[in-house]
C-alpha cells in the first residue's frame, strides 16, 4: 500500500495529454483511448487493441501512465469500501488478508482494478479501503460478506464518484 497520507482528492487533468479539450475529460476514464502500443512506466502494464494487460510490452512502445496508477497518483479513487463493527475489530488480520488475496485476484485479470490503500483507525473498528476502480470495489466487499456474512450495502450507482460500499460486522 504505501500511500496513506489523507489528502483531498486533486483533480488534474491529464497534464501531458492535452487532448481532450472540447469534451468532459476524464483523464481515468477506463474506455478512454491510448496510442497503440503502450506501456505504464509505473505498473508496466500494457496496452494493446484498446486494452490494458500484464502482457510484456511491445518493444517501442510509447510511455503513457495506464488510468489505474494516475487514480493512485493524484490519489482518486473510484470505490470506497468502509468496513465497520465490533468482528472487523477482533479479525482485523484475518480481514486484511482475504481483502489483499481478494484484490491479487481481481487485478490479476483486470489491471486497472486495484486496491489502493487500507486506512484503519487507531482501535481498528473502522477502515476505509480505497480502489482504483467500481468492479474491484465490489469484488472485495463480496468476498469478504461471503467469507464473514456482516451486512452489506452496496449500491450500483450511476455516475457516481467515487462508489460508496459500507461493510459491517
Ligand atoms: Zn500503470
Amino acid at each position: 500500500m504505501g500511500r496513506q497520507t489523507p489528502h483531498p482528492p486533486s483533480h488534474h487533468p491529464a497534464r501531458r495529454e492535452g487532448l481532450e479539450a472540447g469534451h468532459q475529460a476524464d483523464p481515468y476514464r477506463l474506455n478512454r483511448k491510448f496510442e497503440e502500443p503502450s506501456a505504464c512506466p509505473d505498473c508496466l502494464a500494457s496496452y494493446h487493441k484498446g486494452h490494458w494487460s500484464w502482457d510484456q510490452p511491445a518493444t517501442g512502445a510509447q510511455q503513457h501512465r495506464c488510468p489505474a496508477c494516475a487514480r493512485i497518483r493524484d490519489r482518486v479513487p473510484a470505490g470506497e469500501l468502509i468496513l465497520s463493527g465490533e468482528f472487523l475489530a477482533g479479525h482485523y488480520e484475518q480481514i486484511l488478508a482475504l481483502i489483499e488475496h481478494t484484490d491479487a485476484h481481481i487485478r490479476a485479470e483486470h489491471p486497472l482494478e486495484r486496491l489502493m490503500a487500507i486506512q484503519p483507525d487507531e482501535s481498528h473498528s473502522q477502515a476505509l479501503v480505497t480502489f482504483t476502480g467500481t468492479h474491484g470495489t465490489h469484488g472485495v466487499a463480496k468476498a469478504l460478506h461471503q467469507a464473514f456474512g456482516g451486512e452489506l450495502e452496496a449500491p450500483y450507482l450511476e455516475g457516481s464518484t467515487p462508489l460508496r460500499v459500507h461493510w459491517r460486522r
